[in-house]
């Protein structure tokens, strides 16, 4: 079903290859840490970072906007600029196990998110979705969270296009602030 979500061709980085399902849901991308970073387990214990993140500062844990169940989060290794997740607080895997406030939540800052990015960037469209399990590519699959993706025309927009794998700080804490700037009071 996500095949629909990226049927457009793209051209982005060069190749003029259009591979544009392969590059956004392959796991290594959509993961939001990589290699040692990763947790050690299952538990909210293990190294869990989207546990960790809500008690950092917002410009350290990049956190554009915190509810009272849920928060929006920017991608570390994002397929585009101010790529964002909105995540809830409790260490919960499948969507299924989440209450109904959180469910709610979850909905409206998505919604939010997807206001902000319109105001901060002016996005022409989003693909947005959660991958469900390791089996799916989630990258941190005993967390869910949902990823919320601007996409333009061509995908090139006023913000400096991020390399795949490159993580560029200074460009991440503007886009942070961006977007906690442009989110709906
Ligand atoms: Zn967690």
């Amino acid at each position: 079903m996500l095949s629909c979500m990226t049927s457009e061709p793209e051209h982005r980085h060069g190749a003029g290859v259009p591979d544009a399902f392969q590059r956004l849901w392959t796991p290594h991308r959509m993961a939001y840490v990589q290699g040692e970073n990763k947790p050690t387990g299952p538990g909210a214990g293990d190294g869990c970072p989207f546990c960790a993140i809500p008690a950092e500062s917002d410009e350290d844990g990049l956190v554009i906007n915190r509810g009272e169940h849920v928060y929006a989060v920017l991608n570390l290794y994002p397929y585009n600029s101010g790529h964002l997740m909105v995540v809830p607080y409790r260490h919960v895997a499948d969507y299924t196990e989440l209450d109904a406030a959180e469910t709610l939540e979850l909905a409206e800052l998505t919604k939010r998110a997807m206001a902000a990015l319109r105001n901060a960037s002016g996005a022409h469209g989003f693909n947005i979705g959660m991958n469900q399990g390791a089996v799916a590519g989630a990258g941190i699959a005993a967390h869910l969270h949902q990823h919320v993706v601007p996409r333009w025309g061509g995908d090139v927009n006023f913000m400096p296009v991020v390399g795949h794998t490159k993580v560029l700080p200074q460009l991440l804490a503007d886009t942070r602030k961006l977007l906690a700037d442009a989110w709906p009071r």
